[in-house]
């Protein structure tokens, strides 16, 4: 896979109309927020991307870095750090000195989705994002989608039919040199009602992290 363009879109992208108003009533409600498509967070020589389904409304889309500020984000880098794919100590902020090793996080929708749900439409228009950031990592080996709807654009990415590939937690799928994985999303909704358990988690990355050990 080639990039076929920039991997990162441009501050005002107007793709999706619907994302394109509802960050600039944004812009207007909260002025010091990012309220734009965020960037990629991590090396682009990672052999680990994480891809999420879009930035939080108080989260990402507020400070400006994927999983920092909202409830995800605790488990997400704890979880990271305890397999050694972050170091440092994450305080949710951008500027706290957390750094990604061999991990590289972005989103399967750069701008954030009122109601954290984005439509159809606005994820295909983003996935040429997706498609670029993928194919600009040389040493890819695998790609962790958190959640059906990151599982199946990143499918997408590959060529391949959602449908032959259907997602389910814990779950790992090749696709030629890269294995992806599967979790549901590491949510304050999702570990409250039980349906992911930072201990399955947990078991996710710690497979992730055994199998590009064994590659390495
Ligand atoms: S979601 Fe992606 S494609 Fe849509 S406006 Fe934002 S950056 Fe552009």
């Amino acid at each position: 896979m080639r990039p076929t363009g920039p991997a990162d879109p441009d501050r005002e992208c107007p793709r999706c109309p619907r994302l394109v108003q509802f960050r600039t009533t944004l812009r207007q409600r909260e002025p010091d927020w990012l309220n734009a498509p965020v960037p990629s967070f991590g090396p682009r020589e990672a052999r680990l991307l994480v891809v999420c389904l879009a930035p939080g409304l108080r989260g990402a889309n507020r400070t400006g870095r994927p999983f920092t500020g909202d409830f995800a984000g605790d488990l997400l880098y704890e979880t990271l750090k305890r397999h050694g794919f972050a170091r440092g100590h994450y305080q949710a902020r951008p500027d706290d000195g957390l750094t990604l090793v061999d991990c590289r996080i972005t989103n399967a929708v750069r701008c954030v989705p009122p109601q954290n749900k984005p439509l159809g439409t606005e994820v295909a228009s983003c996935r040429t994002f997706l498609t670029n950031t993928i194919a600009e990592m040389p040493r890819l080996r695998a790609i962790l989608a958190l959640g059906r709807i990151a599982h199946d654009s990143v499918v997408i990415c590959f060529g391949a039919r959602p449908s032959a590939v259907p997602f389910a937690h814990a779950s790992a799928h090749r696709t030629g040199e890269v294995a992806l994985y599967d979790s549901y999303h590491c949510s304050r909704q999702n570990t409250n009602t039980g349906r992911l358990t930072p201990k399955m988690f947990d078991a996710v990355i710690a497979k992730i992290r055994a199998e590009l050990d064994r590659g390495s």
